[in-house]
Order: structure tokens, then C-alpha cells, then sequence
């Protein structure tokens, strides 16, 4: 593992039954860079998100990361440990936002664990109530910084399932977001976005690289998207990785096209 990378997959395999989604794929990120991930339908890279966040038990292979605040072997921990410990968050294909919650209430949840440790500390007697205020306060803070960010401050209040699809994207993200994660691992958040969308979905990523340093690892069909915010893309094919390299490297891999047109 490089000096200058958080994650580390190595030799990774995820085998279903007879399927073998993952097939002994290696790959880096680098720390506060967009790595992506990108490849046919059925490719394997959300196997690969499962297994880096704890949701899969690989076959075999290890999946290092390592940040300022330690590091892990990812592919020994449960998921609850990946979130909170070793502060890796995720979004996921589809969109799963608590709709009848407001949009400042589902950035709360996502500090629920900090909160619910600041209470604690409030049982433990005198000194814990201003604890357990300062706590909440700085969870509103937090939760109202990021929905300024996505420029929804003003509709705080709203429902999330009242949004419209795009804001409700980037809210989710604004939610992993709050819970001040080292890695960030986004599945296809650009899916179904209109072309205004993207343009403000790959505005919020580059500012979340460039303003808090947050390492992101993107999957995304979204040629437009991967092609204008990777530092560096993976390629996958049926499990195996088939390239990887800058943008201007992978758009004229002769290996990559085909992969994409099916050719052999
Ligand atoms: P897409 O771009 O369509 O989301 P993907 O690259 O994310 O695809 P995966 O969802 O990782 O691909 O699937 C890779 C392969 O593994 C597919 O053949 C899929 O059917 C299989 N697979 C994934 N999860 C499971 C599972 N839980 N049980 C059985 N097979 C699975």
C-alpha cells in the first residue's frame, strides 16, 4: 500500500454459488482524490462496495485502509464498525432517504450515534447536560452547513420525499457527509439526474475533494460525470479489472470500448 493511499484492495474475490462476481481484482485510491469505478452491467462493482463496507464477507482478499485516524483490515469488520470506526460511508443505487422525515431530520439521523453518545454522558450526571446541548447544537450546525452546501438550506423543513429527485441525490450525500466520513463510496449517484443535475452533482464532488479532503470512490455509468471529476478510473469486466488510468487514458482504451459494445 502506497504512502499516499487510504484503500487498498487486494486480490479480491467475491464468489456467489457457482458466480464469480469479483474475480481476483486489485486496485488503490488515493487519499483525497475521486478514484472510479466504472464497467458493463453485472460488472461486479457494487460486490466490490459491499464487501469495502461490510455488507459481503469476500471469499478471499484484503481490503486495507489506512487515514489519520488509523488502520483497518475492512475485510475483518462488520459494517457497523466500517461506518463508524474506520469511517467509511456509502450512498446506494437507490435512493433511501427517510421521505417522511424532513430534509435537516435526515441529516440528523446520520449523527444519531454521536448523539446518542453525548446522551449518555448526560445520565452520567451534572456535567452531561450542557454536554449533551452542545452536542445537538453542533449536530443542527453541522446538518445545516451541509444542506447549504446542496443548496437546500431553505427547504430544510420540507419533507425529503417532497424534493425534487435531483436534491433528493444530493441530499443523500449531504448525509454521509455528516457523518465526516475518510472515504466516501457513491453507487451511481448521477442515475436518473437531467443534465442541470449532474452539472451540480459534479460541483458538490469536487468541492467535497477540494474543501474537505474527503477520498471518494465513485461508481457511475454517467460517462459525463466520471470523465470530468476522476483522478483516476478502474475499469471492470465480468468480475476482472481491464484497465485503469487517467481519463484521457481510459476514453481511448481499445479494451475498454469493447468491453462497453460488448466485442471481444
Ligand atoms: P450494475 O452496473 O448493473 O449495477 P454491477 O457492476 O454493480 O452492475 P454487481 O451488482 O456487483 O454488478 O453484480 C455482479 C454479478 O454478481 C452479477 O452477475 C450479479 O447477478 C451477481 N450478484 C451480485 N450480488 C449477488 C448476490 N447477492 N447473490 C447472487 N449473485 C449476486
Amino acid at each position: 500500500m502506497n504512502i499516499n493511499d487510504i484503500l487498498s484492495v487486494e486480490n479480491l474475490t467475491m464468489r456467489f454459488g457457482g458466480i464469480v462476481a469479483v474475480n481476483n481484482l486489485s486496485f488503490t485510491a488515493e487519499r483525497g482524490k475521486i478514484t472510479a469505478l466504472i464497467g458493463p452491467n453485472g460488472a461486479g462493482k457494487t460486490t466490490v462496495f459491499n464487501c469495502i463496507t461490510g455488507f459481503y464477507k469476500p471469499t478471499s482478499g484484503t481490503i486495507k485502509l489506512r487515514h489519520s485516524d488509523g488502520e483497518w483490515r475492512l475485510e475483518r469488520l462488520n459494517d457497523f464498525r466500517i461506518s463508524k470506526i474506520a469511517k467509511v460511508a456509502r450512498t446506494f443505487q437507490n435512493i433511501r432517504l427517510f421521505p417522511g422525515m424532513t430534509a435537516l431530520e435526515n441529516l440528523m439521523v446520520a449523527q444519531h450515534n454521536t448523539l446518542m453518545r453525548a446522551s449518555g454522558f448526560t445520565l452520567l450526571g451534572l456535567f452531561g447536560v450542557p454536554s449533551y446541548r452542545a452536542a445537538e447544537k453542533a449536530a443542527i450546525d453541522l446538518a445545516r452547513y451541509w444542506l447549504d452546501q446542496i443548496g437546500l438550506l431553505e427547504r430544510a423543513d420540507d419533507a425529503a420525499g417532497n424534493l425534487p429527485y435531483g436534491d433528493q441525490r444530493r441530499l443523500e450525500i449531504a448525509r454521509a457527509m455528516c457523518t465526516e466520513p475518510a472515504l466516501l463510496c457513491l453507487d451511481e449517484p448521477a442515475a436518473g439526474l437531467n443534465a442541470r443535475e449532474s452539472a451540480a452533482l459534479n460541483e458538490l464532488l469536487l468541492k467535497i475533494r477540494a474543501e474537505h479532503g474527503t477520498s471518494i470512490l465513485l461508481i457511475e455509468h454517467d460517462m459525463s460525470v466520471v470523465m470530468q471529476i476522476s483522478d483516476h478510473i478502474n475499469v471492470l469486466d465480468y468480475g476482472v479489472k481491464i484497465a485503469d488510468g487517467t481519463p484521457q487514458q481510459i476514453r481511448d482504451n481499445p479494451k475498454v470500448i469493447a468491453a462497453y459494445l460488448g466485442a471481444d
